[in-house]
C-alpha cells in the first residue's frame, strides 16, 4: 500500500479506497473529510485514473489549489496539472467558454459580479419608471438570483402564479418584466452573472445531449466537497454529470449547512442515498483539530438542534483550555480585548499573527477590531467585505480590459466611457441606450456605427464616442500579441486613468495609483502562476476570469504574516490555532432577522457550531453590553447560544451578570426557573404557560433576577406584563404600535402587532423586546 495511505486513519481509509459506484462520507467537524477527498483523488490517479477524468468542486478556489499542491506532493507535478478542480462556479465557467455558443453566447462572454448586476438592473428600473423604494435594486437582485438558482427561468416565471402572486404581493407587480429585461440585456452584453454561470450549464447539459454526453464520459469521478451546502441548480449538474458512471462521491457535515439563505438546500444529503443504488455510506468520528474541551463544546451546542443526522464526533487530543468567555462595556473594549490577548499569546509564545483569527456575524463588525489590532501595531487581513477588486480605481482599469475582451459589456462601458472626463454625458449615454434597445444591439456596436443611424448627437459628442471606439480597438490589437502584464499597464496608461489619479495630488490619489501598481503586479504574479499549475495560457481574458470568480479567501497569497479577520460564514472550511467570536449578543448572534422561525435558528446554531470548530488549541467568546447598532447605542444582552454550552467547558474571564429578562416572557420565568431552557430553543414541557400579571412576591422574585426592571423605564412597570389584544406597545426597534392578535401558546406565542410606521408584524413573544405603554 502507498505510503500516504498510512496518513490516514481506519475510517478515513475505507472511503479512500472504495471502489467504484456512489459514496458518500458525512461527519462532523475537523474529521478529515477534506483530507479524504484529496487523497481518494490521489488514490484514483494511483490506480491509474486518468487525471483528466476527475473533477472536483470545492468551497473556495483556494481550498482547490491547496488541494491540487497535496495531490501533486503524492502523485507529481505533471500528472496533477490535467485535474479540474475549483468551485462550481470556476469550473462551469471554463465549460461554457467552450459550448455557451451552442445557446448564443460568445466565448468571452464577460462575467458581471454582483456589483454590475445591481447596477444594471438600478438602470432598468430607473428606465421602466418604477419607484426604487418600492422596487429596491438589491431585493430584486436577490429574487432574480432565488429564481435562478431554482431554474426558474422567464418564462417559467409566468407560468408560476404563485410566484408571480407573490411578487404582486409584495407590491411589485412588475418583477417578471425587470426579470425578462434583465436577462435580455445581459445576454446583448455578452454578459453571465453569477447565477447564469450554473442555470445556463443545466440549460446545456439538458438541451444538448451530446454535450451531456461528452462530459459524463470526461468526467468519470466526480468529488465534491461540502456538499451540505449545495444549492439546487449545482445538485442537478452533478446529478446529470454523473448519470453515466455513477462515481461520485460527495462528503459533508448536516450540522455545518449554513447557506440556505443562498439556496443551499440540506435535502441534497438526505436524498442522497435515494437518487443512487447501492450507495457506500462512510462516517468519520474522530476529530484531529481541536482539543477535547472545544469538540465537546461544539458537540454540546450541536445536540439542541432537533433537525439534524446523527453522528459522533470525539478526539484524543489534549483537554486544551477552556472556552473563555469575555464581557466589555462596548464594542470598543471588546476590540482591546481581542487585540491585547492576541498581542500576550503573540509575546508568551512566540507565534505568527497567522495563528490568529477573528470572527464575527456580519462584516460591519469588524471596524472596532480593526481600530483595536491597528492601536496595537498588528497587521491584519479582512476577508470579505470590499473586496480589492471592487474598489473604484481597480474595477476601472479592470472595466478598460474587460472591453478589450468583449466591447459589449454594457456594464464596462458604462463605468469608464466618461472615466475620466471625455465629455460624454448622461443623456448621449440615455440616447445610445434608446437605439441599442431598438436595434437590439450593444452599445458598443451602435457606437461603432453612429454615421449609419440617424441620432441626435452632435458632431463634437460623435467624434468623442469615435475617439473612444478607436481607443478600444487599439487595445484589442495590441492584445493579440502583448502578454497580458504589458496590455494592462498601456491600458492603464493610455486610457487617462494612472495621470487621473495622478493628477489629484490628494494621499487619497497617490493610495488608488497604489492599489493600480497593486494590480498590475498581481496580474505578472497571475502570468507566472498559471504557467506552472494549470494548463492555462495566463491571458488577460483568463485573469478576468479568475477576479470575477476569486472569492475573498483566493487573494491569500500567504506569503505575509497576518491576523485574519472573517465572517464566519467565509470561515467554513478553514482552521487556526486561537480563534476569537466576537459580538455573542442577542439580535447580532442569532440575528435579529432570523428569529421567526426554529429553523432559522438552527441555521444560526450551526453557524455557532462552524465558528467554534474552526479553533485547534483556544477559543474565546467575548461581549458586549452596550453597542452601537443603525446609529444608535443600544443594550446587548449575552447571546443564548453561550449559556447553550455544557458549562463545564467554560471559563468566564469577567464576572457574568444574568442576562436581562424581558418582562414579556411565559409566565414560566414567575415561578422557579430553569433559566438555559428559557434560552433554548425546546418547548417548556407541561402545562402551557399563561400570561398572567405577577403578584408581589413573584414581581420580587423577578427583580433579583433581572436588576433593570427595579427601575422601570419609561412609562412601563413590571407590573403591565399582561399582554392583552389592544394593548399598545413599544419595540426596541419598530417602535410604536397596538396588538391586534395574540395566538399560539408557550415558546411558540406570537403577537400581531400593527406598528405606527405602518407596517404589521408578527413577532414571537419570546424574543421580542416589547414594553407595554
Ligand atoms: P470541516 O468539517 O471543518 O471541513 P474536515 O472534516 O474537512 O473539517 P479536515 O480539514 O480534512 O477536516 O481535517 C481537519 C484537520 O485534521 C486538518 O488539519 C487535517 O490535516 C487533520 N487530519 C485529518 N485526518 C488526519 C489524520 N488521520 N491524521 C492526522 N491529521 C489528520
Ligand atoms: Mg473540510
Amino acid at each position: 500500500m502507498e505510503k500516504y495511505i498510512n496518513e490516514l486513519n481506519e475510517a478515513q481509509k475505507a472511503p479512500v479506497l472504495h471502489k467504484d459506484g456512489p459514496l458518500m462520507v458525512i461527519a462532523g467537524a475537523g474529521s478529515g473529510k477534506t483530507r479524504v477527498l484529496t487523497y481518494r483523488i490521489a488514490y484514483l490517479m494511483n490506480q491509474g485514473v486518468d487525471s483528466f477524468n476527475i473533477l472536483a468542486l470545492t468551497f473556495t478556489n483556494k481550498a482547490a489549489r491547496e488541494m491540487k499542491t497535496r495531490i501533486a506532493d503524492i502523485v507529481g507535478n505533471a500528472e496533477a496539472k490535467n485535474l479540474m478542480m475549483g468551485t462550481f462556479h470556476s469550473v462551469f465557467a471554463k465549460l461554457l467558454r467552450f459550448d455557451g455558443d451552442k445557446l448564443g453566447y460568445p466565448a468571452n462572454f464577460t462575467i458581471y459580479d454582483t456589483q454590475d448586476s445591481q447596477r444594471l438592473i438600478s438602470a432598468i428600473i430607473k428606465e421602466m419608471g418604477l419607484d426604487k423604494d418600492i422596487y429596491k435594486y438589491k431585493q430584486v437582485q436577490n429574487r432574480i438570483s432565488s429564481y435562478k438558482n431554482s431554474l426558474i427561468t422567464v418564462k417559467a416565471y409566468y407560468n408560476n402564479s404563485e410566484l408571480m402572486e407573490a411578487d404582486a404581493m409584495a407590491k411589485r407587480p412588475r418583477m417578471g418584466e425587470i426579470y425578462q429585461n434583465y436577462v435580455d440585456r445581459c445576454f446583448k452584453a455578452g454578459a453571465m452573472d453569477f447565477d447564469d454561470l450554473l442555470l445556463r450549464t443545466n440549460e446545456l447539459l439538458t438541451r444538448f445531449p451530446e454535450v451531456l454526453a461528452k462530459y459524463q464520459d470526461r468526467f468519470r469521478y466526480i468529488l465534491v466537497d461540502e456538499y451540505q451546502d449545495t444549492n439546487h441548480s449545482q445538485y442537478l449538474i452533478v446529478k446529470a454529470l454523473s448519470d453515466r458512471f455513477h462515481n461520485i462521491c460527495v462528503v459533508g457535515d448536516d450540522a455545518q449547512s449554513i447557506y440556505s439563505f443562498r439556496g443551499a438546500n440540506i435535502s441534497n444529503i438526505l436524498n442522497f442515498q435515494k437518487d443512487y443504488d447501492n450507495v457506500g455510506m462512510y462516517r468519520l468520528e474522530q476529530n484531529y483539530r481541536s482539543t477535547r474541551n472545544i469538540v465537546n463544546a461544539a458537540n454540546s451546542i450541536i445536540a439542541k438542534n432537533t433537525n439534524q443526522l446523527e453522528k459522533v464526533v470525539w478526539t484524543s487530543n489534549d483537554d486544551g483550555g477552556l472556552i473563555k468567555v469575555h464581557r466589555s462595556p462596548t464594542d470598543a473594549e471588546e476590540g482591546r480585548f481581542v487585540a491585547g490577548s492576541i498581542f500576550e499569546l503573540r509575546m508568551q509564545n512566540q507565534l505568527p499573527n497567522g495563528n490568529f483569527a477573528v470572527l464575527y456575524r456580519t462584516n460591519s463588525q469588524s471596524r472596532a477590531i480593526e481600530d483595536a489590532l491597528r492601536k496595537r501595531d498588528i497587521p491584519y487581513r479582512i476577508y470579505g467585505g470590499l473586496s480589492f477588486y471592487q474598489r473604484k480605481e481597480i474595477k476601472d482599469v479592470l472595466s478598460y480590459l474587460r472591453l478589450v475582451i468583449n466591447p459589449k459589456d454594457e456594464e464596462a462601458l458604462k463605468r469608464v466611457i466618461n472615466f475620466p472626463t471625455r465629455g460624454i454625458g448622461q443623456s448621449t449615454m440615455d440616447k445610445l441606450t434608446v437605439a441599442a434597445n431598438h436595434y437590439n444591439r450593444s452599445i458598443f456596436e451602435v457606437m461603432e456605427n453612429l454615421d449609419r443611424i440617424n441620432l441626435k448627437i452632435n458632431a463634437g459628442t460623435k467624434r468623442k464616442l469615435g475617439d473612444f471606439v478607436a481607443m478600444i480597438k487599439s487595445f484589442q490589437v495590441m492584445n493579440e500579441s502583448a502578454d497580458a502584464f504589458t496590455l494592462a499597464e498601456h491600458v492603464a496608461k493610455k486610457s487617462g486613468v494612472l495621470l487621473e489619479f495622478k493628477k489629484d495630488g490628494t494621499p487619497e490619489g497617490i493610495g488608488k495609483m497604489e492599489n493600480i501598481e497593486e494590480l498590475l503586479n498581481g496580474i505578472k504574479d497571475f502570468v507566472e502562476g498559471q504557467k506552472e499549475l494549470a494548463d492555462a495560457k495566463g491571458d488577460i481574458g483568463e485573469f478576468l476570469e479568475d477576479v470575477a470568480l476569486a472569492t475573498d479567501l483566493d487573494k491569500d497569497t500567504g506569503d505575509d504574516d497576518r491576523v485574519a479577520l472573517m465572517t464566519i460564514h467565509l470561515a467554513k472550511g478553514l482552521e487556526f490555532p486561537y480563534v476569537y467570536i466576537v459580538g455573542m449578543e442577542e439580535d447580532l448572534f442569532p440575528s435579529a432577522m432570523s428569529m421567526n422561525t426554529r429553523s432559522e435558528l438552527e441555521e444560526e446554531r450551526r453557524l455557532f457550531y462552524v465558528a467554534l470548530t474552526r479553533a485547534e488549541k483556544q477559543a474565546y467568546l467575548t461581549y458586549t453590553q452596550n453597542r452601537y447598532r443603525w446609529g444608535k447605542l443600544v443594550d446587548a444582552e449575552p447571546s443564548r447560544f453561550i449559556e447553550e454550552i455544557d458549562e463545564k467547558y467554560i471559563e468566564n474571564l469577567t464576572p457574568v451578570q444574568s442576562y436581562r429578562y424581558t418582562p414579556l416572557i411565559d409566565v414560566d420565568i414567575f415561578g422557579d426557573v430553569d433559566k438555559s431552557r428559557l434560552r433554548q430553543n425546546k418547548p417548556v414541557s407541561g402545562t402551557p404557560p399563561k400570561t398572567i400579571k405577577p403578584n408581589e412576591n413573584q414581581l420580587r422574585k423577578l427583580r433579583k433576577l433581572k436588576p433593570e426592571l427595579s427601575t422601570p423605564v419609561g412609562n412601563s412597570s413590571a407590573g403591565d406584563v399582561n399582554l392583552i389584544e389592544g394593548a399598545i406597545v413599544n419595540h426596541t426597534r419598530f417602535g410604536r404600535g397596538q396588538i391586534i392578535k395574540i395566538e399560539g401558546v408557550g415558546n411558540d406565542k406570537k403577537a400581531e402587532i400593527k406598528f405606527d410606521k405602518g407596517d404589521i408584524k408578527k413577532l414571537l413573544l419570546r424574543f421580542a423586546k416589547l414594553e407595554v405603554l
